[in-house]
């Protein structure tokens, strides 16, 4: 079974992951817990070449690219050998971040995203959790933690609003893929809902 996690920087998606790979692990479940951009080696490097340098650094074509290089990578690499062993692999974020990221924040490279992921992923998870935020919570929650690797400065409110409503337009389309959660609560609150929507789906 194959699960990501989604939202907008800051929205509690990493914090969710890990505690829902937690409780299934509690529960005797077979999990790995990984993470995008990275997650396999070359795809961490990969992931250094995009996160570092000035914002242009990449045109937006390049990074689309680089992007679904790395995803190609940490796919053969590491989600599908779990996935055939038979593990649970919970993925912080996956395709849905570079539908909306790239998709949007550049200008509407949309239809690139898609042709690429056709011809290089193909595949989507069996269940996305979109942890669903206002952007002025997951501001203040991205800048209030130590590290500085958001580009919630970079990208903006008005950005972070729009990045909002791409996920959630999404989450219409592949309803049978997706459940929203509310992500203002408590981390245990969340935790709660987040358990009770991967039990009903993955059961
Ligand atoms: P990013 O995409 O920017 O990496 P994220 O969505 O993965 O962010 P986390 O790293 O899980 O978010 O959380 C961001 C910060 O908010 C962390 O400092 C985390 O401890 C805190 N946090 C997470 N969930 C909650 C919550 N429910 N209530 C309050 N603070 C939270
Ligand atoms: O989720 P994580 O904090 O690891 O993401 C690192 C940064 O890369 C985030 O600030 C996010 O905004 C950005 N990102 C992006 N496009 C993606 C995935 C993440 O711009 N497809």
């Amino acid at each position: 079974r194959f699960v990501s996690f989604e939202g907008i920087d800051g929205s509690g998606k990493s914090t969710q992951a890990r505690l829902l790979a937690e409780r299934l692990q509690a529960q005797g479940r077979d999990v790995v817990l990984t993470r995008e951009p990275g997650g396999s080696p070359g795809a961490e490097e990969i992931r250094a070449l995009l996160l570092t340098g000035a914002p242009d650094r990449w045109s937006a074509e390049t990074e689309i690219l680089l992007f679904t290089a790395a995803r190609r990578d940490h796919l053969e690499r590491r989600i599908d050998p779990a996935l055939a062993k038979g593990q649970v692999v919970i993925c912080d974020r996956f395709a849905d971040s570079t539908r909306v990221y790239q998709g949007a924040t550049r200008g509407d490279l949309r239809g690139l995203v898609d042709e690429l992921h056709a011809l290089m992923i193909g595949r989507e998870p069996d269940l996305t959790i979109l942890i669903d935020i206002d952007p002025e919570t997951g501001w203040r929650r991205a800048t209030a933690r130590p590290g500085g690797e958001a580009r919630f400065e970079e990208f903006g409110a008005g950005m972070q609003a729009r990045l909002r409503a791409g996920f959630l337009a999404l989450a219409e389309e592949a309803p049978e893929r997706f459940r929203v959660i509310d992500g203002r609560g408590s981390e245990a609150e969340v935790a709660e809902a987040v358990a009770r929507a991967a039990a009903e789906a993955l059961a």
